[in-house]
């Protein structure tokens, strides 16, 4: 299925790439380096002059979903409205899903576009990082499949190639059981996020398993920090407990926001509070 949201100019079809394959997008991509179009609710509202555009919507091998043992297969050009209403989706990315904007945005923006903007306040782009996602680039020359923490590199800056195409998203099916995303935003309807939060957490027989936190709108690019969460993997909910105020402690060390609308420290407190909320639930309901 193409994303019908997406129309091109009137008129100017034969002025705009709008190529029906993904073979056809990768060679107009070599040749002409033009930018990816998808839903246009980024680009839109950039003041980037780079022309030409490479309209996106038609071609239907970035529509695709499908899964394995391992890792749920999204196609980048998949919307939100999409996501959201495919029951096989997983659940942390159907909540961040429908916590982005209002359903205008929502039936056209794309889960790819959101990736490859590179904003650190990008909500699906958090749960992505948060579970250590990868990403399929494709060029006519070849494809490589690298860890979302490799692609994202700062703030509007990611290390795709200009004859890339950002193809697929592997989510790896492994401790999405049990996990929190919030969004601290100003209001309800259309709120871009001041800090947004993505957790996940596993036990077994009283030991943690699995920890993982990320936090967006704080630094240039979303904040995720394996090994401060690794310093309770492995430990019993007692060691945990003790183990909490170094984890914390790390965890305060390790984020430095920048300045914004909202103060930096203000910013730095609620990613110490939703940590440590998240932390203390997880241990009080393990036993
Ligand atoms: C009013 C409003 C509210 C918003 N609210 C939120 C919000 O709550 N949360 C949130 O996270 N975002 C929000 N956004 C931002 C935006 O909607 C999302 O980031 C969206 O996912 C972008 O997807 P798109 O398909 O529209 O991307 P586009 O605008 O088409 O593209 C964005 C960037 O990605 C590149 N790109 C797109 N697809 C590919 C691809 N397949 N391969 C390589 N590069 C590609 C483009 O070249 C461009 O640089 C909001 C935007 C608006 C205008």
């Amino acid at each position: 299925m193409v994303n019908s949201m997406v129309q091109t100019p009137k008129g100017k079809e034969g002025d705009t790439l709008a190529p029906k394959t993904l073979e056809a997008a990768l060679a107009s991509l070599a040749q002409e380096g033009a930018i990816p179009y998808a839903g246009g609710t980024d680009l839109m509202v950039a003041e980037d002059e780079r022309r030409p555009f490479l309209f996106l919507h038609n071609i239907a091998e970035l529509q695709g979903f499908s899964e394995d043992d391992e890792y749920y297969r999204l196609g980048a050009g998949l919307t939100y409205t999409r996501i959201m209403n495919d029951k096989r989706m997983p659940a942390l990315l159907v909540e961040a899903a429908s916590q982005i904007a209002a359903p205008a945005i929502r039936n056209a923006g794309t889960i790819g576009g959101n990736i490859a903007n590179a904003s650190p306040k990008a909500d699906s782009a958090l749960v992505l990082v948060a579970t250590d996602s990868l990403v399929r680039l494709v060029s006519a020359a070849g494809e490589r499949v690298i860890p979302i923490g490799q692609f994202l590199v700062g703030r509007q800056k990611t290390t795709r190639r200009p004859d890339e195409l950002l193809v697929e998203i592997l989510m790896p099916k492994r401790w999405l059981a049990d996990y929190r995303f919030t969004k601290v935003g100003g209001r309800k309807a259309l709120a871009i996020s001041r800090v947004s939060f993505a957790g996940l957490f596993a036990a077994e027989s009283g030991v943690i398993q699995h920890l993982a936190l990320a936090f967006g709108a704080v630094e240039d690019t979303i904040v995720r920090r394996p090994q401060i969460d690794g310093l309770l993997i492995g430990k019993s909910v007692e060691e945990a407990r003790a183990l909490s105020e170094e984890w914390l402690a790390a965890w305060d060390a390790a984020i430095t926001p920048l300045r914004g609308r909202v103060s930096a420290r203000y910013r730095k407190q609620v990613c110490l509070n939703l940590a440590a909320a998240f932390l203390k639930s997880r241990l009080e309901s393990t036993d």
